[in-house]
């Protein structure tokens, strides 16, 4: 059996062990943050990355290119088409620019106002539209509520009606995603958006996920030590009014900014939480549900969004073990962001290889996560993923480790033929 990233095109395979190579080294990856840093504040004709040709080029066929999808549609076709050759079932699509997602009371109370148009939730209603539009059959459109501006963010955290212009805005786009066969996840946010954006994604669920399949997804942040209460209560919302419930799990990207209280005090904590909220709904026995309830849970489906490789194989075993024991099964995919964690997607795409002398399994179907957006629009997007590698230090090394392994392999191969 070959090894998982014999998948990666030879051109990936290079630049992703560039990238790899700096960020797996703290005394590389200090001054390349420093210097992105840097470069992410407005500064002059010489350093700036939009207006400095050379400065922009490096950048992009660097960095940008290694975690984003591309400035245009062009660029995000092509990217999405490379994608796909490798196996994936498809991506998820999200719009890099963001709006400034601050509150303000009076905005959202005024009358008046919710009656003229407000153009920040436009610019993000047009975003979205173009975005959902370069994607098609099995992809994902991901939505961040709060990028739709001041209203929206004051509107979700009081846990207010959000404005009629953002209500339209939100049917246009999921009735746009539903005549391109696209399915469409609300991000999970901090928390004191968090209830208001639970409120839209129960909403638009009930609205859209009737015809026994998912169509819209909540996230669910598993290092939050409230969230297997609130699963509990959408899966009994989605029982009783009989719809099915699309449930994106993930660990949680706001530990630095929540109030610590909330979290999980330890991450061995927030891995059993997340593990156990995965095989609970894989099983259809979650939390103090019995068996018989079990019987009557609602339809769901569930989408791990994770770079934890444990947590992946456990679902997808369990998942296996099931089908061989012709129980019910619930459909699950598989999702990591592009340009990280490929060891893990390459390893689930490699799942579908194995040779199982027969038996039925499980067939995995993996996503990559792209956000699309000029240099410019992307680059506090690219500080987060190097942040991000910085803190999987053990992660970034193994992966490193192995693309090195596999250029060996190529080149090894190239000499002895
Ligand atoms: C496709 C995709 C979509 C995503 N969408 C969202 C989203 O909508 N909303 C969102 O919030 N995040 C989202 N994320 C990010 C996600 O929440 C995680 O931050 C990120 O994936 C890292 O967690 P992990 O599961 O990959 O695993 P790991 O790298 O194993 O876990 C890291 C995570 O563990 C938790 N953790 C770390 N240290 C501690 C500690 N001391 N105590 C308690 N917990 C700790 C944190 O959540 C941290 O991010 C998404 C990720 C992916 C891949």
């Amino acid at each position: 059996m070959l090894p998982p990233h014999s998948l990666l095109p030879s051109r990936m395979l290079i630049r992703s062990l560039l990238v790899a190579g700096i960020t797996s080294h703290p005394m590389l990856l200090a001054p390349g943050l420093s210097i992105l840093n840097f470069l992410s504040q407005p500064r002059g004709p010489l350093f700036n990355i939009e207006r400095n040709p050379i400065l922009h080029t490096i950048l992009k066929s660097l960095l940008y290119n290694h975690f984003c999808a591309g400035e245009n549609a062009s660029e995000v076709k092509a990217t999405i088409q490379n994608i796909k050759s490798m196996g994936f079932r498809g991506v998820i699509l999200t719009y890099a620019k963001e709006t400034s997602g601050k509150t303000s009371n009076e905005r959202v109370l005024s009358n008046d106002e919710s009656q003229s148009v407000d153009a920040e939730i436009m610019a993000w209603h047009q975003g979205v539209l173009q975005t959902v539009k370069m994607i098609g059959d099995g992809d994902f459109l991901a939505l961040k509520l709060t990028g739709a501006g001041e209203a929206v963010t004051t509107a979700l955290s009081l846990a207010k009606p959000l404005p009629k212009q953002m209500e339209n805005a939100l049917l246009d786009i999921c009735d746009e995603a539903i005549s391109r066969h696209v399915n469409v996840f609300l991000d999970a946010e901090q928390h004191h958006v968090q209830p208001g954006i639970d409120k839209v994604a129960l909403y638009l669920m009930r609205r859209y996920n009737r015809g026994g399949v998912a169509v819209v997804f909540n996230t669910y942040q598993g290092y939050l030590k409230s969230t297997p209460r609130i699963i509990l209560d959408h899966l009994h919302n989605a029982r009783e009014e009989q719809f099915v419930i699309g449930i994106k799990l993930v660990r949680g990207a706001y530990m630095s900014t929540e109030p610590r209280h909330l979290i999980h005090d330890t991450k061995e904590e927030t891995d059993i939480s997340y593990d156990s909220i995965a095989e609970g709904l894989i099983q259809g026995q979650y939390a103090n549900w019995t068996q018989d309830e079990a019987f009557s849970s609602p339809k769901l489906e569930l989408f791990l969004a994770t770079h934890n490789r444990p947590s992946t194989i456990k679902a997808q075993k369990l998942q296996n073990f099931r089908m061989h024991a012709q129980l019910p099964l619930i459909r699950i995919q598989y999702g990591q962001l592009l340009g990280m964690a490929d060891e893990v997607s390459l390893t689930l795409l490699q799942l579908n290889k194995e040779d199982t002398s027969g038996k039925p399994f499980a067939a995995t179907e993996v996503y990559k996560c792209l956000t699309w957006g000029t240099l410019n629009d992307c680059i506090f997007y690219l500080l987060r993923r190097a942040n991000e590698n910085k803190d999987a230090v053990t992660r970034t090394l193994a992966e490193y480790k192995a693309l090195k392994r596999e250029a060996l392999r190529r080149m090894t191969n190239i000499f002895s033929s």
